[in-house]
């Protein structure tokens, strides 16, 4: 009553804890995980499923990539996401990618660290969740030396009392909120070998910051991030190149190629789907691998040679796929020229493989196509 009564002459209405300003709730433990189940359902709505039949893999990749580009930056520039929620957010990005319908069983082609790694060290980029979050978070690290006449920074520096301690490893026990749970991420950093006071780090003498992760005064949340899952996703593949004249949907499919990871009839068996015959549907004289298909096929050899001859290139049959892209890499002096080819054999692989994944329902129809079908 007496709440109501103060309230009264300001116009505003009495509410309470907890409650949403900006966009952002104020008062509630968001070390718990209900506290996130606006951005899980998000998730859910965004990267729903209905969309993956609709999708090349290409497609979901980068659609998974967007969503985490948009959507929760806003509250993981402020809070620390509890592991749970990022089990959970990553599950469900997974399932998006991998799964043509949420709650049934599917192959998971390529292991998920090779997906999120990036793409210098051979993986995808579709990147993590967590490292976006904990780059996110350091920035107010640095900010809070960058900024230091601010309000906020002088309102923090007061209440955890700074003066004269290092500024991002410390925070008053006594009080909870936002501060206590950034520098709390510091074991997360160093879970990947980075010492916070290390990519904050000030030269009080040349009065420069030393840290490679600020660049001309400002804090790129990019290259910790990369630093980050640099540290954490190790792919052991070999390079990739990630050609942008080539449309990245080919890309994706030539990458998976690349480590044999598309359904051809014996990755299937292997992976324990009921496959009657496993030799070449269209041939009959060799078992259908990923390299069969591609290249060693008769109806891919013809249609990768009149491409060699229509490019006047002579050289060895592919064998592989790597070995198309070494040939590739080393073809020209002309890198204009070599990112050409690049984008017409690889795209000349895609339509081979658009070509036999029709036939290949023809032939195995004891398989749903739901199952696996790319
Ligand atoms: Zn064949």
């Amino acid at each position: 009553m007496e709440i109501s009564n103060w309230s009264a002459p300001f116009g505003c209405e009495p509410s309470s804890i907890p409650f949403t300003y900006l966009g952002i709730p104020d008062g509630e433990n968001m070390n718990k995980k209900n506290a996130w189940r606006l951005i899980i359902e998000k998730f859910h709505s965004k990267l729903s499923t209905w969309k993956v039949k609709a999708l090349s893999f290409g497609g979901r990749v980068t659609l998974a990539n967007a969503v985490l580009g948009n959507l929760p930056t806003y509250f993981m520039s402020i809070f620390v996401i509890p592991n749970g929620v990022l089990d959970t957010l990553e599950k469900i990005r997974r399932k998006f990618i991998w799964c043509r319908e949420y709650n049934k069983k599917s192959i998971y082609w390529v292991k998920w660290d090779k997906i999120i790694a990036p793409k210098k060290v051979g993986g995808i980029g579709l990147g993590s969740i967590k490292a976006t979050n904990i780059s996110l978070l350091a920035k107010w690290m640095w900010r809070l030396k960058a900024d230091e006449s601010s309000m906020w920074s002088k309102v923090i520096r007061s209440i955890h009392n700074l003066e004269g301690r290092h500024w991002c490893v410390f925070a008053n026990r006594s009080n909870t909120g936002v501060w206590k749970n950034i520098i709390k991420t510091r074991n997360r950093y160093m879970q990947y070998n980075i010492d916070p006071k290390e990519i904050v780090s000030w030269n009080s003498i040349d009065r420069c910051w030393e840290s490679d992760i600020v660049r001309d005064g400002r804090f790129m949340v990019c290259l910790l991030r990369e630093r980050i899952e640099l540290a954490g996703y190790i792919v052991n593949d070999g390079p990739f190149a990630w050609d942008k004249l080539t449309p990245f949907k080919i890309l994706c499919f030539i990458w998976r190629a690349k480590l044999g990871r598309i359904p051809s009839a014996v990755e299937l068996k292997n992976r324990g789907i009921i496959i009657p015959n496993t030799m070449c549907g269209v041939c009959n004289s060799e078992e259908e691998t990923c390299e069969h298909i591609l290249l060693t096929c008769p109806v891919a050899k013809e249609i990768m040679d009149s491409i060699l001859v229509w490019c006047e290139i002579r050289c060895d049959r592919f064998l592989s796929v790597d070995n198309m892209l070494l040939f590739i890499s080393r073809w020209s002096k002309c890198k204009y020229k070599r990112r050409l080819l690049n984008a017409i054999l690889c795209g000349a692989l895609w339509f081979i493989w658009m070509d036999r994944n029709k036939r290949i329902f023809e032939k195995i129809p004891i398989v749903s196509a739901n199952t696996w079908k790319e």
